[in-house]
């Protein structure tokens, strides 16, 4: 299928097509991250300029996205042969205020990005766009309940569920509705990965004290994806205490997981026991009727229209993962509307083939030397070696707590593969760099980067 960039289309809107795209081969949180107060700059005949927020996110882009973007825009507008990025101001207040009301559409791309900073919460994730079926009944209802009565009915809430299943959706939901019907109600949604960095920041700039009184003052305290505090032995404790002094106020708090608390590993265990305290809510996987029913919601919501016959097509080969099946929603969405016609059921085909079939991204040993090894300009042999000089001991180290971490080797393996250590080295490693990653901010950015990378090729 051809796709041409229409001249009837602005910079803008080319640029939230492009975003749209984007969004479909990159995790939520990499979209958010690299893409916030991105636009286009500039159009030259061949070359577009995209501005972006600061070095940081041009290094990124120009680094890792610099291809994706190349073909997204060879596809949408083959005009383009050349990428630049550059360093520019902020968005402006009216920038960054609702897009352009003539296209749904076009709105929904940057709908992640309108978080309400004080709250942190995202008016898109609502009971009432939140589907319902026997996979989340429960987790629903209890949801439900705790929104009525804060603090009143089960406290702590719980919630887990695999990955792009509704856990955020439910707990922003929390939040949402809590708001709409008390206004006053002090509420604060977290993940528990920006909790970890606000609270290292704090203890860097000396201000611990602020950083905890400020929980300790919210009314509804939400934390998402609880499972990065594993490990993370300063942050549990502080967030121990928050606990405590909101439980016992009977402030509620809701909680998010991949995995059940007893599923956690290295997860203090008087906060496993404080999570098991309330009410546990597990998400499983949507049928094929609620999988029908979620697209039917999200093309409603988005003013798309498509064959009953394509969304069939998307519901049964997309089971396990509803973000997935928005997102090929959201592909289908884009072309039909840069195509200017509706979509046939053979196109729609062709195009969600390529997102069906593509194999899930998984992170193998090899994977994580190479990664690291590139990262820091070394050789993978360099790395492997038994050298001690202090430009190799480091990155050594990192990749030896990745081995660990994120691929759960044995102690006495990540040895054997760094020159026959012994097993003690690994274990010396991995709890240093795990030290330092509670202290060291700059150490806490080089790793998730590095993790992106992983997981991202
Ligand atoms: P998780 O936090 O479990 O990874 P999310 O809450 O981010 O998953 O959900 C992924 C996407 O799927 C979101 O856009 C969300 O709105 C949507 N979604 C998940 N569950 C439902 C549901 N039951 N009804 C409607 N949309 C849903
Ligand atoms: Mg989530």
């Amino acid at each position: 299928m051809e796709i041409n960039f229409p001249k009837t289309m602005n910079k803008e809107e080319l640029w939230q097509a492009i975003l749209a795209q984007i969004q479909f081969q990159v995790s939520q949180a990499n979209f958010a991250t690299w893409f916030r107060n991105t636009k286009i700059a500039e159009i030259k005949n061949s070359q577009v300029i995209i501005s972006v927020p600061n070095n940081f996110s041009k290094e990124w882009l120009e680094n890792k996205y610099h291809k994706i973007l190349l073909k997204i825009f060879y596809n949408l507008a083959p005009q383009i042969k050349e990428i630049k990025y550059v360093v520019g101001p902020l968005p402006t207040l009216e920038e960054k205020q609702p897009l352009p009301q003539k296209s749904k559409t076009s709105q929904l791309n940057l709908q992640e990005l309108a978080i309400e900073k004080e709250t942190g919460l995202n008016p898109r994730y609502q009971f009432e766009n939140f589907v319902v079926g026997s996979f989340n009944e429960l987790a629903h209802a209890a949801a439900w309940g705790v929104s009525e009565k804060p603090g009143l009915v089960y406290n702590p809430l719980f919630i887990y569920g695999g990955v792009g299943l509704g856990k955020t959706h439910l707990l922003q939901a929390i939040g949402n509705q809590v708001r709409k019907k008390s206004w006053q109600k002090r509420i604060k949604y977290i993940t528990s990965e920006k909790f970890t960095s606000d609270m290292v920041m704090a203890i860097k700039n000396q201000d611990l004290e602020t950083f905890k009184s400020k929980y300790r003052e919210v009314d509804l305290l939400i934390i998402d994806d609880i499972q990065f505090l594993a490990g993370k032995e300063k942050t549990q404790e502080e967030f121990f205490h928050i606990f405590n002094v909101l439980y016992e106020q009977n402030k509620q708090i809701v909680l998010s997981s991949d995995r059940p608390p007893k599923a956690i590993a290295a997860l203090e265990e008087r906060l496993r026991s404080r999570f098991e305290g309330g009410m546990i809510a597990d998400i499983s996987l949507p049928d094929f009727e609620t999988r029908m029913a979620i697209l039917k919601v999200k093309t409603k919501e988005r003013n798309i229209s498509l064959e009953d016959e394509i969304l069939e097509y998307i519901a049964e080969n997309i089971k396990d993962n509803i973000r997935e099946l928005e997102g090929a929603l959201n592909q289908l969405a884009v072309c039909q509307k840069v195509n200017n016609k509706p979509l046939s059921f053979k196109e729609a085909q062709k195009l969600l083939k390529k997102m069906v079939m593509q194999p899930k991204r998984i992170a193998t040993p090899k994977k994580v030397i190479q990664v690291v090894a590139e990262f820091y300009d070394l050789k993978e042999k360099e790395l492997l070696n038994p050298s001690r000089r202090q430009e190799i001991v480091r990155p050594r180290q990192i990749a030896m707590y990745l081995l660990r971490e994120e691929l759960k080797c044995s102690y006495p393996l990540i040895g054997r593969k760094f020159g026959g250590k012994d097993h003690t080295t690994a274990i010396y490693a991995t709890e240093k760099i795990k030290k330092e990653l509670e202290k060291n901010e700059n150490l806490f950015e080089e790793i998730s980067l590095i993790k992106q990378r992983i997981y991202s090729e």
